[in-house]
């Protein structure tokens, strides 16, 4: 074999693994995996010389290629050259010792960076050797375009996903707290977040009001100063907000947030609050990610200003306009909920003694206040979990849930006592009380039947009094 030939024979070789190469670079579609093939591949083709890609996308970090974000400075002239005019460069040192290679990483549409070699042993780079890292280059440089494509469409079709899923699921009706909860979970699994905050203005604007879904730390008092500094600095610009290393002085907080991304919600033209995403690494989100938090706040704005509307409309059906007690409606869900889910409960069917009287000789008006002042003495004696209901006309209801029918019989005869002796003018009240618990087949109808039956009870006994309900009455 003379020289020419066997010259051929090792170029023919290195085109064969260039082809092979190529095939596996194209069948990369992920970015780390491509840069790790790129990386053996140097390897193997010049274990003699060392390797950098300068990249000019979001950098990546590879534990044994090193990457460099490709930056406009004098001392790149070269690599910026082969990066611009997507041109090979050459760069030879003063002393003679070592040449280096510029290949652009050329894709379609864009190049993407620039693989550097660098060659202690030789002095000029062989014409052949040219060549084929340019080839090489451009097959790095295509593949890794591939992979970038493939990586953005992945993103944004799971962008597009979440924020259809999220849409879906505010326009389904839930309750806003679920709908909030929905929000967090989603904001938490798909960019990271350790804190997720949403916040709604008042009509005063001077404090804001956390909503359901938020994480407990935003409940904390630390987490105020965050929530005041956004909250002033999105009411007076109006602007979402991109902050990489946020940092407060003179504030000794733990933990601190550096990551922040803050975007209000606008709804008609109106500020109506603002959300909090955050982290306590600097730089953490991406633009990118900033940009899909303002879409998912985009997106829901409506539907969050909607849910919200409704359930004020809700809970002006759930109170009784006269006496601000809740409606029969809310106390009949309340009790067939706390029938599911708590272990037993006690029920007051309460029935103010000859009304007819009252309103008969003061007039309507003042048995109208006479109403309000037993609805009052009512509020004023049960706990917040308790739910004192106007059961129709001047019968008022008290549910207690949890609590057993001695307890519950004790609060009825306090009220009895409280109302004959404060009211003005003077009125008494009759209870029915009833009682249920889980280890007796009951039903809701029958927990109010035993009340009312009670309540007759008392009634035709010489009212002003409690009567508790008959245990037969129970059904098994
Ligand atoms: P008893 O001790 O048997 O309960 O006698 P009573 O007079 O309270 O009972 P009755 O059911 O005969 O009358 C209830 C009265 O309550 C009739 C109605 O005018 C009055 N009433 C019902 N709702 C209201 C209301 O919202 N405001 C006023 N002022 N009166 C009401
Ligand atoms: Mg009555
Ligand atoms: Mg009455």
């Amino acid at each position: 074999m003379d020289i020419l030939e066997c010259d051929l024979q090792w170029q023919i070789k290195r085109y064969k693994q260039l082809i092979e190469i190529t095939e596996t670079l194209h069948s990369s579609l992920d970015v780390e995996n491509l840069l790790d093939e790129l990386c053996v591949t140097l390897k193997e083709l010049y274990p003699d010389s060392s390797f950098s890609l300068l990249l000019s996308q979001d950098t990546y970090s590879h534990n044994e290629l090193p990457i460099i974000e490709l930056e406009y400075d004098s001392e790149n002239i070269a690599a910026i050259k082969a990066y611009g005019s997507g041109e090979i460069q050459f760069e030879y040192s003063a002393t003679g010792d070592h040449a280096i290679i510029y290949a652009p990483l050329k894709g379609r549409k864009v190049t993407y960076g620039v693989l550097q070699v660098v060659a202690a042993t030789a002095v000029e780079f062989h014409e052949f050797e040219v060549e084929f890292i340019s080839l090489l280059a451009s097959a790095a440089g295509s593949s890794l375009e591939n992979a970038y494509l493939h990586q953005q469409s992945k993103q944004e079709i799971f962008n597009l996903q979440l924020i259809n899923e999220t849409s879906h699921c505010l326009n389904s009706n839930l309750r806003l707290a679920d709908t909030m909860t929905y929000m967090s979970e989603q904001i938490i699994s798909s960019i990271d977040a350790q804190e997720v905050g949403f916040f709604l203005f008042t009509n005063e604007h001077v404090k804001v009001k956390i909503l359901p879904g938020s994480t407990p730390y935003f409940y904390t008092p630390q987490a105020q100063i965050y929530i005041d500094y956004l909250k002033r600095k999105i009411e007076r610009e109006r602007n979402p907000l991109f902050i990489g290393d946020f940092t407060l002085q003179n504030i000794k907080n733990t933990p601190r947030f550096h990551s922040i991304l803050a975007v209000p919600m606008i709804h008609s033209e109106k500020l109506k609050g603002f959300s909090i995403v955050m982290h306590q690494k600097p730089y953490f989100f991406s633009f990118d990610t900033f940009k899909l938090l303002q879409s998912l706040i985009h997106h829901s704005s409506l539907a969050l200003t909607n849910s919200m509307l409704r359930e004020e409309l809700e809970h002006m059906i759930i109170t009784d306009h006269l006496t601000k007690l809740y409606s029969r409606k809310f106390l009949d869900e309340r009790i067939q909920g706390s029938m599911k889910e708590s272990g037993e409960g006690t029920f007051i069917l309460l029935d103010i003694d000859n009304f007819k009287e009252i309103n008969d000789t003061y007039g309507h008006q003042v048995g109208d206040q006479v109403l309000v002042q037993v609805a009052n003495l009512i509020k004023n004696n049960i706990r917040g979990e308790d739910i004192g209901a106007r059961w129709g006309g001047e019968e008022l209801a008290l549910y207690l849930p949890g609590v057993p029918l001695d307890k519950g019989a004790a609060v009825a005869e306090r009220l009895v006592k409280k109302i004959a002796e404060s009211s003005e003018p003077h009125i008494t009240v009759s209870c029915g009380v009833s009682y249920w618990n889980k280890e007796q087949v009951d039903a809701y109808n029958y927990l109010f039947k035993r009340a009312d039956e009670a309540l007759y009870i008392a009634k035709g006994t010489g009212k002003n009094k409690v009567v508790i309900q008959k245990q037969n009455i129970r059904v098994s």
